[in-house]
């Protein structure tokens, strides 16, 4: 942390001089700090603030996650992390999933949303699960003209082309609460 680091309770300025600012509070005499972080006076507000250290998120075994998918190959998706058990994270972690063991087409494409299971980390990789029936994708367009999908027993069909496919869904796939998170 840089010298401007504080922890919760520390000095940070005299109300004389500052107002509490974010993640601040005046104890009737000096702002102190709400939260662990850096030393940030905002001499123009006259406030005083405390800014959140960059903390990289990474989830750990057991954590629900949804992320982007980056990339597809034969035997194995790698997802790009935007929810952590439902918190957005702009870490951008990756985690990788392996898809051979399911016996589908297209277990999900680039950019899909998709919803894993972190199921542990080895050599610096983050692995992941899709196999159980909440766990696949949320959110997916049809491969041949990029058109909205409806489920179909297992499979998928667009509503503009008619074509079918398959897709490794998760059992909340079209849950509308869904897309509220991602807005
Ligand atoms: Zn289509």
């Amino acid at each position: 942390m840089s010298e401007n680091a504080i922890f919760p309770g520390d000095k940070i300025a005299s109300i004389e001089e500052y107002e509490a600012g974010n993640n601040a509070f005046d104890d009737g005499d000096m702002v102190r700090a709400a939260t662990v972080g850096e030393k940030d006076i905002d001499k123009e507000t006259r406030t005083a603030n405390v800014k959140h250290p960059k903390l990289l998120s990474i989830p750990r075994a057991g954590d629900i996650i949804i992320g982007t998918v980056a990339a597809v190959m034969s035997s194995m998706i790698a997802v790009s992390i935007d929810y952590i058990n439902g918190k957005p994270t702009t870490s951008k972690v990756e985690c990788i999933c392996g898809t051979r063991n399911l016996r589908i087409r297209n277990v999900a494409l680039v950019n899909d949303i998709v919803t894993l299971k972190i199921i542990s980390h080895l050599n610096g990789t983050i692995h992941a699960s899709i196999s159980e029936p909440n766990l696949g994708v949320l959110f997916t367009k049809c491969r041949k003209c990029g058109g909205k999908v409806v489920p179909m027993r297992d499979a998928i069909k667009c509503t503009d082309c008619a074509w079918i496919d398959e897709r490794k869904l998760s059992s909340n796939f079209g849950n509308s609460d869904f897309v509220n998170l991602r807005g």
